[in-house]
């Protein structure tokens, strides 16, 4: 079988910048590109941010493509206040990277996303990490991919445990319900990694102070930015014991889905407040479409994250 063929879709992101070293570190698929989100940030610092985390990690071959500035439903987009205070006002922990020499690609993300569907088919993974805005509109406006996009891996969502935004409202889905429900309705193959295991895979500066320890600029800069991410957890008091993994924790299931426990179950997002929970439509249909992490294998998983993060910013 031919190698997958992995795109990022990123709101850029502490969390984001780790599951791109994840997603060049792994062998398992290759990253054929990166699209921007508004979400953490704005859509252009996004795209800024992941051309300069690319650079700094040596992966310059790597082409990055504009998405949407905000929501199918809205017509402008501001960072939250929440959202800077995790991640900082630039996104990547307040933490200052040199301009990219290289700009985002003339191509809008989701025209990017239908190509490439249609060029590499069963052997392409999705990840969206961020609002899933790019992505319904790619499917909405080619149809066709809906059942050639291989596998769709998504960080959002919450089932068996509360959200982060509302008692049943995880923060990438709150952002467009709308177009989430489009693509967990209309996916041929979905699997969301939500907060149900994402909260299970905690990083602390133990860790990080290994990646300082390999003694280099890329790692020196990676601990920078999630320090800042331990802080904000701990100041803010999200969880004292360490930060999520959320979205390099999607990158891994992506390639290796027996990280976790998967729940087949077809699923909705409700328009109104954004929860993701089956749906009665689809519930007597034999054929699961959807999946939903329900338990992560959390000792593995990090002992996979650093091996792979050592490894690239070594
Ligand atoms: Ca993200």
């Amino acid at each position: 079988m031919a190698r997958k063929k992995m795109i990022l879709d990123l709101d850029t992101g502490v969390d984001d910048a780790l599951a791109i070293a994840y997603a060049l570190a792994t062998p398992d698929a290759d990253l054929i590109g990166i699209a921007a989100s508004y979400g953490n940030t704005l859509v252009d610092t996004a795209a800024e941010n992941s051309l300069k985390l690319l650079e700094l990690l040596g992966a310059t071959d790597v082409p990055v493509y504009r998405g949407f500035s905000h929501s199918s439903t809205t017509d402008d987009f501001e960072t939250m206040d929440i959202s800077m205070d995790i991640h900082g006002k630039n996104g990547i922990g307040n933490v200052e990277l040199a301009a990219a020499a290289r700009p985002v690609e003339s191509t809008p993300a989701a025209d990017f996303m239908i190509e490439a569907a249609h060029t590499y088919q069963d052997n392409l993974i999705i990840v969206p990490t961020g609002p899933l805005t790019n992505l319904a509109a790619a499917m909405q406006k080619d149809p066709e991919i809906v059942d050639l996009i291989g596998n769709i891996t998504l960080m959002g969502g919450a089932l068996t445990v509360p959200g982060n935004v509302t008692p049943y409202t995880e923060a990438n889905i709150n952002q467009d319900p709308e177009a989430a429900d489009y693509v967990y309705k209309h996916a041929k193959h979905l699997v969301m990694v939500g907060l149900d295991v994402t909260m299970q895979t905690l990083l602390t500066k133990k860790e990080t102070q290994e990646w300082r320890d390999l003694g280099t600029e890329k790692g020196r800069v990676f601990a920078d930015i999630f320090d800042y991410y331990i802080e904000a957890y701990d100041r803010l008091d999200i969880d004292k014991r360490g930060a999520a993994l959320h979205d390099p924790l999607a990158v891994g299931v992506a390639v290796d889905p027996k990280l976790v426990t998967l729940l087949p179950i077809n699923m909705m997002v409700t328009h109104e407040d954004g929860r993701t929970i089956g749906d009665p439509e689809r519930a007597l249909d034999p054929v699961k479409t959807d999946f939903a992490a329900v338990e992560v294998d959390t000792a593995d998983y990090l002992d996979r994250f650093m091996n792979y993060t050592n490894q690239i910013l070594g």
